[in-house]
């Protein structure tokens, strides 16, 4: 050990924790300080050791990004305390990830390293059970945005994108009805479209349409970012429900209480499920309660929990206390093999 700061870039994937490449799990563990964004899943956070500092630098709703220059700023600042820092970022770090602009930052003072993740065209489509390409349909496949600087669709010719292969579009969901108009211009009007909003969570949403019927599609189920849009052949593969939205527990939300610790590992299993759960444990210990209070009241904020795991109704007193909130006593499930 020389004393020096060290940054590692990893991707958190597209949201089911268990997509997360071993290598970053590892990091996470024994990171001094996680620097993360919006689009990570938060029970990754809880694998980190206690004392590790997390740094929230997402979108608020107060302020609408934090600026780059004050990212990059905190990253070199823990960097320089000789720190161990991990910068986790939603799906693959090298995809419109802003990584390069990090990576200069540090000046070449730090070491550094990346750590690949999975990107959300890759989850959108096989969470949904199309593949990318297919040797039937489609001979290649385009990464773009969809997000247009200056409301014009002129700078990206998408017609082009579209052509002869797949096209998919990350932050286009705004600018969603102007790209479908572009598109519909000279392609075909049964050229088929999926919007998946939450790509890999146990909410997410495929919508299937074609360039007629996709926007009032999107509007008629209400899917909002985060979402990939994809179009062509390919969507055709999907034949109903996907594989994983054929999971027993998919669409169902589960909270885990309990007021000592709980195997973080045992709650990244459940996933294979398809749900979607949370933690909140350790509701005596302060330290562990102060670095999570904000995470876990926007998670108890957005979430409408269908069940309420426990080892003991002393837990879920405690939680309502601390959260000044009121469970529904039918949601609640006692068992008591969550710490075994
Ligand atoms: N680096 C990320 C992309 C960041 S840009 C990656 O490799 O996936 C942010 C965009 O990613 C969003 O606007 C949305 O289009 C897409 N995205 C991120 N998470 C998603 C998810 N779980 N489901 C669908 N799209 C997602």
């Amino acid at each position: 050990m020389d004393g020096l700061g060290k940054v590692i870039f990893a991707g958190a994937g597209p949201g089911d924790p268990g997509l997360v490449a071993y290598k970053a799990i590892r990091n996470i563990k024994t990171a001094d300080v996680i620097i993360y964004d919006r689009l990570v899943n938060p029970i990754l956070l809880q694998l980190s050791k206690p004392q590790c500092e997390l740094i929230y630098v997402g979108k608020n709703p107060d302020v609408k990004y934090k600026a780059q220059d004050e990212i990059n700023r905190i990253i070199n600042e823990k960097a320089a305390l000789g720190l161990t820092v991990v910068r986790l970022k939603g799906g693959d770090p090298g995809i419109f990830g802003r990584l390069s602009e990090e990576v200069d930052s540090l000046n070449n003072k730090y070491p550094y390293e990346v750590i690949p993740g999975i990107t959300s065209a890759s989850a959108a489509a096989l969470y949904s059970d199309f593949p990318l390409t297919d040797r039937a349909h489609e001979p290649h496949v385009t990464f773009s945005t969809g997000h247009l600087q200056k409301e014009s669709v002129r700078e990206i010719d998408f017609q082009a994108l579209a052509k002869g292969g797949t096209l998919a579009l990350y932050m286009g969901m705004k600018a969603l009805p102007e790209i479908i108009s572009v598109l519909s211009k000279d392609m075909d009007a049964h050229l088929k479209v999926a919007v998946v909003g939450n790509a890999s969570y146990g909410y997410q949403k495929t919508v299937i349409g074609d360039l007629s019927t996709i926007n009032d599609l999107v509007s008629a189920h209400k899917v909002t970012h985060p979402a990939m849009i994809i179009i062509g052949d390919v969507v055709n593969v999907r034949k109903g429900l996907s594989w994983y939205e054929k999971l027993p527990e998919f669409g169902v939300r589960k909270l885990i209480v309990s007021k000592d610790e709980i195997d973080k590992e045992k709650i990244l299993e459940m996933y294979d499920q398809g749900g979607f759960y949370y933690i909140i444990d350790q509701l005596d210990d302060e330290t562990i309660q102060n670095k999570y209070k904000s995470i876990h009241e926007e998670i108890l904020a957005i979430h409408g929990f269908d069940e309420i795991i426990t080892d003991s109704l002393l837990s879920i007193e405690k939680l309502e206390k601390r959260f000044n909130i009121k469970i529904n006593p039918a949601k609640i499930k006692t068992d008591f093999s969550l710490n075994d």
